[in-house]
């Protein structure tokens, strides 16, 4: 028999079934970090060849996905204050890129990997940039993180489109043999070409098993113009089932009604459309019309502090004071939008997202100071959602192995690495 670990007194919560509730109960996970098993209850099937962890009555969460990230601006936290994103971008993107170093960019991406983790993230689109060392770097640092990665390939955004698709080309040679080693790969579709041009770039994706994620929607100030290049997003197939669009806030109700239609799904993002005054996305709105529906905790140089719980509660109560109404999306809902729906918006949710047999361990355990035991099952979910933060979590496992001990977890020699390189940045800017 293959040896199997076994984690015990555990309340777990339940994403994919919404006739479940958390329950104390167990998980058994197999060799390979699958979920073979789980129940309420003690366990009582020990063997010898099973290790028995003991979590002490503490809450189970699959990981979160964060289904839009930049990792490597983690270490530009704070900058660009009271900018929209546009502005924001010089003061970051324009500045600083130009000037990496070799070497940067991986440094950056493997703290923004582990920065993320600590927040209890097991699962990250890391939508990529072309500079500082570009694909390479960022593929090498998925592929040396313990975390999870649908990987967001940019070609460079003033490539014509012919140049596009040989980039395109070589960067599907430089991952060929280590593919299956993340979750998805997708590619940035931001920039919009002639309707020739996208159609027959979809059929190179298509035939790649590329999906799409791009921006769009997102700063108020060029609003009225991307609204206007929608005919051709959909005349040039950009608007479809692959489709991942980022932030997607001011909308139409015919762009959103038709990205419903065609099965594209949206990343919403509370914490960054709150920090670069993007505005706030009609999430209710989203949901009646059917639209899909995942978050993001974006890059942490927009987000700052990526704790998914505070970007829970964040666009919680966005919602909530803009509409003036405290039922418009609940504590258990936006849970399950940070785990499972956001792994289905990125194509992963057979592997990940929830705890259930055949999808892979990936959890996070908390153990907030207020006490719960005394709770009925369904109070457990507002209990979570509204009083726990990232400070609570004391383990993180992916596939069933401890990769982090949560925020408290820090990695000095990255940090002193990331600070000796950030400072030669500021200087050489
Ligand atoms: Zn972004």
């Amino acid at each position: 028999m293959t040896h199997r670990t076994v984690f015990t007194d555990a309340v777990v919560f339940p994403v994919h079934d919404e006739n479940l509730d958390p329950e104390r109960g167990y998980l058994v996970i197999d060799q390979a970090g699958t979920i073979v098993e789980t129940g309420g209850g003690d366990y009582s099937g020990g063997t010898a060849a099973e290790t028995v962890i003991d979590l002490g009555g503490k809450l189970v969460l699959p990981g979160f996905v964060s289904a839009h990230s930049h990792l490597w601006q983690s270490v530009f936290r704070g900058v660009a204050d009271g900018c929209f994103t546009m502005g924001w971008i010089d003061k970051l993107h324009k500045r600083f890129g130009a000037a990496m170093a070799p070497g940067d960019m991986y440094a950056f991406t493997r703290h923004g990997q582990h920065d993320l983790l600590r927040h209890g993230v097991t699962t990250v689109c890391n939508h990529t940039h072309e500079f500082g060392g570009g694909p390479t770097e960022q593929w090498q640092a998925a592929l040396d993180g313990a975390q999870r990665t649908v990987y967001s390939f940019s070609p460079p955004l003033w490539l014509a489109a012919a140049e596009r698709l040989s980039d395109l080309d070589k960067f599907a040679h430089l991952i060929s043999d280590s593919r299956d080693r993340v979750l998805g790969v997708s590619v940035n579709t931001t920039r919009i070409y002639r309707v020739e041009e996208m159609r027959r770039e979809n059929e190179i994706l298509r035939e790649l098993g590329f999906g799409m994620h791009a921006h769009y929607l997102e700063d108020p100030s060029v609003a009225a113009e991307q609204q206007d290049s929608f005919a051709d997003l959909l005349a040039g197939g950009r608007i479809g089932p692959e489709t991942v669009l980022a932030h997607f806030i001011h909308t139409t109700p015919h762009i959103r009604d038709a990205a419903a239609a065609r099965g594209a799904a949206m990343v919403w993002n509370p914490l960054s459309n709150g920090r670069l005054g993007s505005g706030i996305a009609d999430i209710p709105g989203y949901r009646a019309a059917g639209l899909r529906i995942g978050m993001g905790v974006d890059g942490q140089a927009s987000s700052d502090v990526a704790d998914p719980f505070q970007n829970m509660r964040t666009g919680l109560y966005l919602l909530r004071a803009a509409a003036q109404q405290a039922d418009v999306l609940d504590a258990r809902t936006i849970l399950r939008m940070h785990t499972l729906d956001s792994a289905a918006v990125l194509g992963v949710d057979d592997r990940v997202g929830s705890l259930e047999p055949g999808k892979a361990a990936d959890f996070l355990v908390c153990d907030p100071p207020a006490p719960y035991g005394h709770l009925p099952a369904r109070e457990l979910w507002p209990f979570t959602v509204l009083s726990t933060s990232a400070s609570d979590i004391t383990d993180v496992y992916i596939a069933g192995r401890r990769v982090s001990g949560g925020p408290a977890d820090r990695d000095r020699a990255l940090e002193t690495d990331c600070a000796t390189r950030v400072s030669r940045l500021y200087r050489a800017v």
